[in-house]
């Protein structure tokens, strides 16, 4: 008898001896980059993007206002509603992305994510970093979840591999500012992007460790 609640993910990847190498970046939510050399990049969604702006500038009039206000309070009820609306538009997304990854690629490497989270960390503001782990907390295990039901595998990246540190095309060692996105090859001098080349490196880890 089928399976009825696993029917609906059941269906092959369209791609199913592609082998996907994901980065969740710094730049971009997601980078892609595939065994045919394709490579595709989703960023956060318009609507999302607009949210988090606004309540970035909530925080910003939040700091400035006396506790316990009407102003104060007002603003925190604001904040509170775009917090709530930036994650549940932000989980969708999760679930976009991870949908696409199961329902196209035969194998899909992720570094870990306690790494992507602490690259993300690094942002410093709190509202941000919790934000951010609203997304990247569920990334994971929705990825794990859905590959499972569809028998994609998923293959996580040693977390100490410093996806982001190596030029892909030489192993050179790439340095740049911090949270730069850009970032050059000390070896090669090229430039490159921290999450496409970091999405070279997940997709082919097992082969250069
Ligand atoms: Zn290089």
């Amino acid at each position: 008898m089928r399976d009825k609640l696993a029917s609906p993910t059941n269906q092959a990847p369209s791609k199913p001896t592609t082998r996907a190498g994901v980065d969740l970046g710094l730049g971009s939510f997601v980078t892609v980059t595939d065994s045919n050399e394709d490579r595709i990049v989703f960023s956060n969604p318009a609507p999302l993007r607009a949210s988090i702006t606004e309540l970035k500038r909530t925080q910003k009039q939040l700091s400035r206002r006396i506790p316990r206000s009407h102003g104060y309070e007002r603003a925190k009820t604001k904040l509170n509603r775009l917090y709530r609306k930036s994650t549940s538009m932000r989980r969708e997304n999760v679930h976009q992305v991870t949908r696409y990854l199961v329902d196209t690629y035969g194998e899909i490497k992720i570094e870990d994510l306690n790494i992507a989270a602490m690259k993300q960390s690094m942002r410093r503001r709190a509202f941000r970093r919790s934000l951010a782990d609203a997304g990247l907390g569920a990334f994971g295990p929705t990825l794990t979840y859905k590959a499972k039901r569809a028998k994609v595998k998923v293959v996580v990246v040693d977390r100490y591999f410093p996806s982001s540190q190596i030029h892909h095309n030489c192993t050179g060692k790439l340095t740049g500012a911090k949270l730069a996105t850009r970032l050059t090859c000390d070896t090669c001098h090229v430039e490159v992007d921290r999450d496409e080349n970091a999405s070279f490196n997940i997709r082919d880890w097992s082969d250069i460790s």
